[in-house]
């Protein structure tokens, strides 16, 4: 099978570079030249765990290569997968469909066909239809059928996610885009991965809903959270004996700072404005998306608590600072609002990250990088530990402590026992347990 990846950032790098790998001839299309150069060269544009490996290996098959020119891309595929952007429209929260329909068009003047035109680019339901309008506008010559294919994958285990999904969705009324797309993902196929196929509508809903619910899986225990801390219970006792019950599962209940990243935040706030639009109100993801942006704020409050109620001219050290491990993406990450927050109480911020400094820079004014977190500690009136890096997992905290103005750690990540931060000499304090007196 031929491909083209219009898109190559996260998601269509990801998934050009694992459908090569499958034995498929993938051309990756992006118009951001400078990223596609250093593609060219062997330059990852992003942090993604065995991500240049897998590029490095499928373009020496000539399996995988990339391209600033889509109509190069697309007058040779089969399929056609729409990977660009969709973020929260300025002013009012909608996904800004501008990167999907511009890819659209673009696209529809240099169809030909027979191929599938395929949404992987997360859009609101209904996006379908408008891509179809403007291919049968534009191309009315061009055998062509739109299909929506949502992506689960999560940045930092993208690979894996991609190649072992728990599903693939399919929407399309149409037998024979159903035909190609099976051919597309047969080596999932084989591997077992289930195939939904369903109509376009629903596949592009399934992904807002499945967002949406692990949103809100998140923000109940994070709500759960803050009751143990009132009534002196453990949440992450709580999440265990919970998370045990098959119907409720363990994952996604890890109190911590709030949900961020690319998704999540811009995604629920999407389908709340579809769900206005069509007068069908969620009630449960309207408190969801609320209660999370509260909580991204109080997060810096819990550090002034911490220090006493008073941050001006203190100094505070952040370690973490991406939405999640593994990954340099800094889009709504948490750290952003810790920092704004601990900022405005007059505090100097600063900032240690193994992979997402260069995202962080332009996001984080005023905060001082570093590039070693016992560095970052040193001096410092509190350190946060605001995103669980393996590298955060076995600090010294003697170490640490000995170097400190004040030995304070609040702990938004649950990582260490408090009693282990103690007995390094640190004063801890942190998520669903109350903090000790003294
Ligand atoms: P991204 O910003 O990393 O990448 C988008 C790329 O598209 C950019 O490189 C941009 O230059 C390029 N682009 C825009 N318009 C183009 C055009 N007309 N022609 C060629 N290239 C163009 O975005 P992402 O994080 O990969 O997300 C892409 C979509 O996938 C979004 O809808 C997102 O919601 C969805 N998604 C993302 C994730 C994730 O973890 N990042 C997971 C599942 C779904």
């Amino acid at each position: 099978m031929r491909i083209a990846m219009i898109g190559t950032g996260y998601v269509g790098l990801v998934s050009g570079a694992c459908f090569s790998d499958f034995g498929h001839h993938v051309i990756c299309v992006d118009k951001d030249r400078a990223k596609i150069e250093a593609l060219e060269r062997g330059v990852m544009p992003i942090f993604e765990p065995g991500l240049e490996q897998l590029v490095a290996r499928n373009v020496q098959g000539g399996r995988l290569a990339f391209t600033t020119d889509l109509p190069a891309g697309v007058a040779e595929a089969d399929a056609i997968f729409i990977a660009v952007g969709t973020p929260s429209r300025r002013g009012d929260g909608h996904a800004d469909l501008s990167y999907v329909l511009g890819a659209t068009e673009e696209i529809a003047r240099a169809l030909t066909g027979p191929a599938v035109v395929v949404t992987k680019s997360t859009v609101p339901v209904g996006t379908g239809d408008e891509v179809e309008r403007i291919i049968r506008e534009t191309a009315p010559e061009a055998k062509a059928w739109v299909v929506s294919n949502p992506e689960f994958l999560r940045e930092g285990a993208a690979i894996d996610d991609f190649k072992r999904p728990d599903r693939i969705v399919v929407g399309t009324d149409s037998p024979e885009a159903a035909e190609i797309m099976r051919e597309v993902y047969r080596p999932l196929y084989l591997n077992k991965a289930p195939l939904i196929f369903t109509s376009r509508r629903t596949a592009e809903l399934i992904k807002y809903a499945a967002n949406a619910f692990l949103a809100t899986k998140i923000t109940f225990i994070n709500e759960v959270a803050d009751l143990c801390e009132a009534v002196g219970a453990d949440v992450q006792d709580v999440a265990r004996g919970i998370g045990l019950d098959n119907r409720i599962g363990p994952k996604f209940l890890h109190a911590g700072p709030g949900y961020g990243g690319s998704c999540f935040p811009k995604d629920t706030i999407a389908l709340l404005k579809t769900a206005e639009d069509n007068q069908a109100p969620l009630r449960i993801v309207e408190s969801v998306v609320k209660v999370n942006d509260l909580r991204k704020r109080a997060m810096g409050r819990k550090v002034i608590q911490a220090l006493g109620g008073e941050a001006r001219g203190k100094t505070i050290a952040l370690l973490g600072l991406t939405f999640k491990p593994n990954t340099d993406d800094m889009r709504d990450a948490p750290s952003i609002s810790i920092v704004q927050a601990l900022q405005d109480a007059g505090a100097s911020v600063r900032g240690y990250d193994p992979e997402g400094i260069e995202q962080a820079r332009p996001l984080l004014p005023d905060v001082d990088f570093f590039s070693d977190p016992y560095r970052a500690a040193e001096g410092a009136d509190a350190v946060v530990l605001v995103t669980e890096w393996d590298v955060l997992r076995a600090l010294d905290l003697k170490r640490i402590a000995r170097t400190m103005a004040q030995p304070i750690l609040v702990d938004l990540r649950s990582i260490y026992p408090p009693q282990d931060v103690e007995a390094a000499g640190l004063r801890w304090f942190g998520i669903g347990r109350p903090a000790r007196a003294g």
